[in-house]
């Protein structure tokens, strides 16, 4: 079985519990404005000339961004870590993209994961089947979903879609009692503002004890370089990163309703 990805990050403390490798799907069906991978939201491999200069001369070289990896390779890649994995309660992660994108792929390689005793975490926008979430959830241990706007309109202006199957989906999780990392980006123009949150807390105070963590993430401009890399379109070009002080207020405000916040991933 093979699927696309591009990339594979080791050693990585920011996408999950512990130590984990997190494998980055292809393919997104989202087009968030902000987007930090932009190069993953198309599913096939990209081509991309980078300008280089060398001496005085500039040349053009090709880049090819994704790449067909089997789920065998990863599962061998993945176990390389196992040790440190176990040691701190870590394990891997499949990100993207959006994972659930190349269901048979993910199935395969969650089924092949929980087989070598790996902890499993999927990292999802939530915009899936539901037959594809059912498929998954029996080798999953940990979902990072993230939930973005509860503004529907909004939601479309910012994702290119609206949010009904989203919330329709998270609802089915935190039903299923699946453990539930909500992972908030904080984006300026889309939801930096203490309405958006209060608006979130009030519809995730259904749920209360029944959602383990909120993550919120700051926007950052990391991926600047990476746009006009690959000559993309930047809309966020002009807007500045927010710093983890900008959402201390807005981390009291999940506090006081009783939930387990954390600024950044
Ligand atoms: S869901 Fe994530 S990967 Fe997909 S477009 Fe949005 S930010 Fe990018």
């Amino acid at each position: 079985m093979q699927g696309i990805v591009f990339d594979i990050k080791r050693f990585a403390v920011h996408d999950g519990p512990g130590i984990r490798t997190t494998v980055f799907f292809k393919g997104c069906p989202l087009k968030c404005r902000w987007c930090h991978n932009p190069e993953s939201i198309d599913i096939h491999p990209g081509h991309f000339v980078k300008k280089i200069k060398l001496d005085g001369f500039e040349f053009d070289k090709s880049e090819t961004i994704g790449i067909s990896a089997s789920v065998s390779e990863l599962v061998e890649l993945i176990k390389k870590d196992f040790i440190f994995m176990e040691e701190s309660g870590g394990g891997v992660t499949f990100s993207g993209g959006e994972p659930t994108l190349q269901p048979e792929f993910l199935i395969s390689l969650l089924k092949a994961c929980k087989e070598e005793g790996i902890h499993t975490a999927v990292d999802t926008c939530g915009y899936v089947s539901r037959r594809t979430l059912k498929q998954i959830l029996p080798f999953v241990d940990l979902f990072l979903f993230d939930l973005k706007q509860l503004d529907s309109e909004k939601h479309l202006e910012g994702t290119g879609q609206h949010n009904d199957v989203i919330i329709d989906n998270l609802i089915f999780l935190i039903d299923s009692g699946i453990p539930i990392h909500l992972r908030i980006p904080v984006i300026p123009g889309f939801n930096y503002s203490e309405y958006d949150m209060v608006m979130i807390i009030k519809f995730l105070k259904n749920f209360k004890g029944r959602v383990d963590q909120v993550d919120l993430l700051p926007y950052h401009t990391i991926a600047k370089n990476k746009y006009k890399r690959f000559g993309i379109i930047n809309k966020m070009d002009d807007t500045p990163g927010l710093k983890k002080e900008d959402l201390f207020n807005f981390a009291e405000l999940f506090r006081k309703e009783g939930f387990n916040v954390k600024i950044g991933g």
